[in-house]
């Protein structure tokens, strides 16, 4: 059986998911996908690939949050104030 992180690192080297799609796909809170992120870009360093981040952008204007570190969603655009935030996604490259 493949731990939680092995098992994120198996689909994100398949395709990109967001983090709604990895708790869903290993029923796990969005939460706990997050902080297991954050060591899945450490194992995979050592393996010479990386998590590669496609950053959250605005549905309203395009804004893109490109120097955001954190994993999680943005809630607000800081641009037009709009709330309809497309998540960021992930993918083992
Ligand atoms: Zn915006």
């Amino acid at each position: 059986m493949p731990t939680i992180r092995q098992q994120i690192i198996d689909l994100l080297t398949q395709e990109s998911h967001d983090v709604r799609e990895l708790s869903q796909a290993l029923r796990i809170s969005e939460k706990e996908v997050a902080s297991h992120l954050d060591h899945v870009n450490k194992s995979v360093a050592s393996q010479k690939r990386k998590l590669q981040v496609y950053p959250a952008t605005c549905a309203e204007c395009g804004f893109t949050f490109k120097d955001r570190k954190r994993l999680t969603k943005p809630s607000r655009c800081p641009k037009c104030r709009s709330q309809r935030i497309q998540s960021p996604r992930y993918r083992v490259v």
